[in-house]
């Protein structure tokens, strides 16, 4: 049997392997997931409840089993893959109880001698595919909407990170899941993409992934008209006004910044800060970053582990050399790291312009690009200025202009006075070309439902 082989980013040894699936190996679990759908989606909301619940708590007591192999098989250290795995868990919780509330409507009607009633119904089998800088939240989220909603889904993880989706696939079935409701496909991906997208059974694709991948996927998922959710790249802005205060602002960009080495499609990717303190945030930025290690994952502290291949550090190497060459300053760092391999050095760059290049690209890595503003209007259009719409932060203590920031910002999400974004309650995701859709809260388990307007005419009312 052909495998893939999964390495550990931080020493470069091979973790284990996984199926790489044939085409005929991927079409018998698609159709697995089709023919689960029936039962499952006939369960009441509680049943589905209880199996979710179960699957939660095997989990939720294995939890260091899995935060050392998220760390072995990305390269986050070891708290950041606790904390993945509670953020996880808390979709998986949340959902198991969501599902009971999938209320419907009833709406005064036209008709005297009829009523209309408004359902939801699961939309059906359902297909995702996921990214490696979050191997269990990523999988935890989808699949917990799609389940709790009565759906049932197939799910194909990143080539680098695939081994936590067999993990969690493997306590779902001990949890009583049954087979064909989640179900897991490692592979080509140019194989499975459209596998998922020309089949007809399939009602709908959840993508966490690139731009460039979503917009193939969409146009892929065209002739069988699709529902589609897509959380794509970012390009957030984290502004600094100088009304702000600037320690928990600098605090809060550190710790957004160099989550999962800033690998991370919310990570803040440009760093606005005001004229008047400017340099006090350089200097404290400066201070906090050079004080953090950069390590091999499975450490009790925070450190800032490895990029996830070579292909990662080499773009984010050569972007940093480039905006060199392009008139930008480095304050810290700016190379990879002595350690060798796919460390690459907490870096500040400074003197930035926004006709670099850094400036319309996902630096996706521990860099932070900052440059000045003078004004808030200025900073609003500037921030605004790229193709991408997911979230922004900022930090001020003018209420008057949190507002206007809250409203003039185009993205899915905007952060203020802290840099902390997602939890299992809130809508998330992002508009322009960081896509469509929303997971987690409420909102989130609408885009696994029809709705249905049903007449009942006749009724003999008057
Ligand atoms: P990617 O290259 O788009 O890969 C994401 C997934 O798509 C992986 O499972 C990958 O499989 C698969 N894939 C690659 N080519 C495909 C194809 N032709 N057809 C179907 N599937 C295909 O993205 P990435 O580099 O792994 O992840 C980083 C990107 O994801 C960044 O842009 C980041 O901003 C974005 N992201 C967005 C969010 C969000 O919520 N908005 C969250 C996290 C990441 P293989 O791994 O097997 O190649």
């Amino acid at each position: 049997m052909k495998t893939i082989k999964v390495y550990n980013p931080s020493t470069g040894s091979l973790i284990d392997e996984c199926a790489d699936m044939s085409e005929s190996d991927v079409k018998i679990a698609i159709d697995r997931t089709v023919n689960a759908f029936p039962d499952w989606s006939k369960k009441l909301a509680s049943e589905r409840s209880v199996l979710l619940r179960n699957w939660y708590e095997l989990v939720k007591a294995d939890k260091e089993a899995f935060a050392k192999l998220m760390t072995q098989e990305n390269g986050k250290c070891l708290s950041e893959s606790r904390g993945e795995i509670d953020y996880g868990l808390g979709f998986i919780e949340w959902y198991a109880e969501e599902g009971k509330r999938v209320y419907g409507d009833t709406i005064p009607t036209h008709d005297p001698n009829g009523a209309v009633v408004v359902t939801k119904e699961p939309i059906g089998p359902t297909a995702s595919i996921t990214p490696w800088n979050f191997p269990f939240m990523m999988i935890a989220r989808k699949i917990a909407t799609a389940l709790a909603a009565g759906c049932t889904m197939i799910i194909k993880p990143a080539e680098d990170t695939p081994l936590t989706a067999y993990k969690l696939l493997e306590y779902a079935r001990t949890a009583g899941i049954p087979e064909g409701v989640f179900e897991v496909v490692t592979g080509d991906p140019k194989m499975i993409g459209p596998l998922f997208t020309g089949d007809s059974r399939i009602k709908k694709i959840s993508f966490t992934g690139s731009t460039q991948i979503g917009k193939l996927l969409a146009e892929q998922s065209a002739n069988t008209l699709k529902k589609l959710t897509m959380e794509l790249g970012g390009n957030a802005p984290f502004i600094i006004f100088d009304d702000a205060q600037i320690e928990n602002a600098v605090k809060g960009l550190v710790s957004a910044k160099l989550r999962n080495s800033g690998q991370v499609c919310i990570s803040p990717n440009r760093v606005y800060v005001q004229g008047a303190c400017f340099d006090k945030v350089i200097g404290l930025l400066t201070d906090a970053v050079s004080k953090i290690k950069v390590e091999d994952g499975l450490r009790e502290e925070f450190v800032v582990g490895p990029l996830i291949n070579q292909k990662a550090i080499d773009k984010v190497s050569a972007l940093v050399n480039k905006t060199i060459e392009q008139g930008g300053k480095i304050a810290l760092g700016g190379k990879n790291d002595e350690k060798g391999g796919l460390f690459y050095e907490p870096t500040i760059l400074t003197d930035l312009t926004d006709n670099m290049d850094i400036h319309n690209t996902e630096i996706f890595g521990p860099v932070f690009a900052v440059y000045s503003f003078d004004t808030e209007e200025e900073v609003i259009s500037r921030a605004n200025d790229t193709e991408y719409g997911l979230v922004s932060y900022a930090y001020t203590e003018n209420l008057g202009r949190a507002f206007r920031l809250s409203q003039r910002i185009k993205s899915g999400m905007v952060v203020l006075n802290s840099g902390s974004v997602g939890t299992a309650s809130v809508p998330f995701g992002g508009v322009k070309e960081s896509g469509y859709g929303r997971e987690g809260s409420y909102y989130g388990i609408e885009e696994y439902v029809e709705v249905k307007y049903t007449l009942f005419s006749g009724l003999n009312l008057q």
